[in-house]
C-alpha cells in the first residue's frame, strides 16, 4: 500500500475527541512540505512566519477545554459519546443552532473576526454536504460509495476535532476560456487544473494546482472541489471533490509573504492573526479511494448548487462566517469611534455623520443575522439549517471596503504616523512625544496603541490582505450577485407592474 493510502487509514479509526492546544501543534510536525520565499520550512510550529497564527489556535483550542468554554463550546456525540467541538456537531434543532451560533461568536470574539479560515469554517461545509449524502452516492463507481465516503470521512473529523481548509480554484494562468471552448487549449494549459493521470487499486492518482487554499500551512486537512465557475468542466478528469491529510506525498503548498513582521509587543496588534495563503502543487499525489466524494461527475455539486448555496441543501457556509462579520464589523466601528474620541473629532457633524454610517452596517448586519435564525428549517435528513445568506454575504464583500474608507478618513495622517515600542523608551525623545504626539485626554501611548490597530485594519499590508479577503474569498462577487438575480424570483411584482402599465389609471386625470 502507497504512503498516502497508509496516512488516511492509520487513523481512521481514532477518537481523540475536543481538539487540545498541544495536540493541534503536535498534529501539524507531519512532514508536510510548505515552503516561503524560497525555502522548505522544516517545522511549520517553529517558524515566525506561522507561529502566531498557530499559537492563537493553539490558545483557542485550549480555551474550548477550559472549565469556562467546555460546555460552550464542545458537546458530546450522541452515537459515539465521544466530545468534540461544537464546530462538528450536526445541527438537529433550533437550539443546536443557537448553540453552534454562540460557539462561532467565541472563537471570532477571541480572534477580532479576522480569521477567514476558523476551525468553524469547513466544518459546516462537510456536515452540509453531508446533509445531501444521497447526492453523492447517485453517482456510482465500482471502487467505492462516495456517499458513504462523506459520513465516514465526517466521523472521523468529528471525533478527532480536525482542522480543515479548502482549495476550489484553478490556479490564475489563463482564464481566457470556458468550459465551452475547453477543447481549444493546449494540452499544457488544460493539465494546470487539478486532474486524474490514472486510477489504481488504492485510489486515484492526481496532478495539477489549486488556488487558493488560505491556513493551508496550518491545518490538519484540506478539502478539495470545484468552484462555481469551475463545476461544469467538459473534461469528466478534472471533475474532483475529496479531502486529505495536508502532508499526503506529492502536495506541496507555496506560502505568500507574511504580512506582519514586526516582532515588538504592541507594534501590529493583529499580528499573530496573519492566517497565510497557499497555492497547492499536486504532482501525481494519491487520493485514497475512501477520500474521494466526486468523480468525473459533477451532479452532486451542480444539484446542490443550483438549489442554492446557503439553501436547507447545502448550507456550507453555518454562523461562522455571519460571525465573524459582525465582529469585524463592530470592530472597525469601535476603533474609528475611539480614534475620533482621541483627537478631539467626535463633535464635528461630518465625522459623527461617518461613525454613524458605520453603526448602519452594524445595526443592518445584527437584524440580518436574527431574520437568518429565524428562517431556519428542517432538512428532509432531519438536519437543522439556517435560512440562506447568499445576498448577505455579497453585501459585506460590498460594504467591508466602504468601512475601512471611513476608518481611514476619520484616522488621516495619524494612521500611519506614530511612535513605536522602541521609540517610546528612549529617554532622548520621549518628552516630544508625551507632549506632541499625546491625544485629547490620553497619553501617547494609549494613543499611539490605539492609532496601530487602525492601521493594522485599515493601512498595513495584512489590513489590506483582509480587505482583499473580504471581497473576493466568496468567489467572484460579480458572478454571485449574477446568480442572485437568476434566483430572485420577481414575478409577483412584474405582474402586477404589467398590469398598471398596461392600463388606463382607474381615476386618471381627464385632459
Ligand atoms: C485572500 C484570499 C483568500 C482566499 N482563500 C481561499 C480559500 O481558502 N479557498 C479557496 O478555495 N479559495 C480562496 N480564495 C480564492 C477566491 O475564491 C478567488 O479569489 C475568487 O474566486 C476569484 O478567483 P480568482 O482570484 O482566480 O480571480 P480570476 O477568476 O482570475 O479573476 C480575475 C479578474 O477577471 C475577472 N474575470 C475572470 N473571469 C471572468 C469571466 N469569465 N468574465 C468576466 N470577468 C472575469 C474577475 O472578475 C476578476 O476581476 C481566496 C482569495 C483571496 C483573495
Amino acid at each position: 500500500m502507497s504512503e498516502a493510502a497508509k496516512i488516511a487509514k492509520v487513523d481512521a479509526d481514532s477518537a481523540l475527541g475536543a481538539m487540545t492546544g498541544k495536540r493541534y501543534i503536535k498534529s501539524l510536525k507531519d512532514g508536510r512540505e510548505v515552503f516561503i520565499d524560497g525555502e522548505k520550512v522544516a517545522d511549520v510550529t517553529k517558524h515566525p512566519a506561522f507561529t502566531g497564527i498557530i499559537n492563537e489556535m493553539a490558545r483557542l483550542y485550549d480555551l474550548q477545554n477550559s472549565d469556562e468554554y467546555k460546555d460552550e463550546m464542545t458537546f458530546v456525540d450522541p452515537d459515539s459519546g465521544v466530545r468534540s467541538s461544537v464546530s462538528w456537531m450536526v445541527p438537529k434543532s433550533a437550539d443546536d443552532l443557537k448553540k453552534k451560533r454562540r460557539n462561532s461568536e467565541i472563537w471570532n470574539q477571541q480572534t477580532w473576526g479576522q480569521l477567514g479560515r476558523s476551525h468553524d469554517i469547513l466544518a459546516p461545509y462537510i456536515i452540509g454536504a453531508l446533509n445531501r449524502k444521497d447526492l453523492f452516492s447517485e453517482v456510482k463507481h465500482p471502487k467505492c460509495d462516495f456517499g458513504e465516503n462523506l459520513e465516514n470521512y465526517y466521523n472521523y473529523c468529528m471525533k478527532n476535532d480536525l482542522f480543515l481548509t479548502h482549495a476550489l480554484g484553478d490556479p490564475q494562468v489563463d482564464r481566457s476560456e470556458t468550459a465551452q471552448n475547453e477543447q481549444q487549449k493546449s494540452q499544457e494549459d488544460l493539465e494546470v487544473a487539478l486532474h486524474v493521470v490514472e486510477e489504481t487499486a488504492d485510489g486515484v492518482i492526481v496532478t495539477g494546482g489549486k488556488q487558493l487554499s488560505t491556513a493551508a500551512t496550518h491545518a490538519n486537512e484540506c478539502y478539495i472541489s470545484l468552484s462555481a465557475t469551475f463545476a461544469r468542466r467538459n473534461d469528466p478528469n478534472c471533475v474532483l471533490a475529496f479531502s486529505i491529510p495536508q502532508n499526503t506525498p506529492g502536495l506541496k503548498a507555496l506560502a505568500r509573504e507574511p504580512n506582519s513582521r514586526w516582532f515588538g509587543t504592541w507594534g501590529h496588534p493583529l499580528q499573530n492573526l496573519d492566517e497565510q495563503d497557499c497555492i497547492l502543487f499536486f504532482d501525481n499525489a494519491l487520493i485514497p479511494w475512501e477520500r474521494l466524494f466526486m468523480l468525473y461527475d459533477p451532479s452532486p455539486m451542480a444539484k446542490i448548487l443550483g438549489a442554492g448555496g446557503g439553501s436547507v441543501n447545502f448550507n456550507f457556509l453555518g454562523w461562522a462566517n455571519l460571525c465573524r462579520a459582525q465582529e469585524r464589523m463592530k470592530l472597525i466601528t469601535a476603533v474609528a469611534t475611539m480614534v475620533a474620541e482621541s483627537i478631539g473629532v467626535i463633535q464635528y457633524r461630518e465625522v459623527a455623520s461617518k461613525l454613524g454610517e458605520l453603526v448602519t452596517y452594524c445595526h443592518v448586519w445584527e437584524h440580518a443575522m436574527e431574520g437568518v435564525e429565524h428562517e431556519a428549517i428542517e432538512s428532509p435528513s432531519g438536519q437543522w439549517s439556517l435560512g440562506h445568506a447568499r445576498g448577505l454575504h455579497i453585501w459585506f464583500a460590498q460594504v467591508s471596503g466602504r468601512m475601512l474608507e471611513i476608518l481611514r478618513e476619520i484616522c488621516a495622517a495619524g494612521i500611519t504616523m506614530q511612535p513605536s515600542e522602541k521609540d517610546l523608551a528612549n529617554p532622548d525623545i520621549r518628552q516630544y512625544l508625551d507632549k506632541y504626539m499625546r491625544g485629547k485626554d490620553c497619553d501617547v501611548e494609549y494613543k499611539s496603541r490605539l492609532f496601530r490597530l487602525a492601521h493594522d485594519l485599515a493601512a498595513s499590508s495584512f489590513g489590506i490582505r483582509q480587505d482583499i479577503y473580504e471581497y473576493w474569498h466568496g468567489g467572484d462577487p460579480s458572478r454571485n450577485r449574477i446568480n442572485l438575480l437568476k434566483g430572485y424570483d420577481q414575478s409577483e411584482i412584474m405582474d402586477r407592474i404589467k398590469d398598471l402599465v398596461s392600463r388606463p389609471l382607474p381615476h386618471g386625470v381627464e385632459k
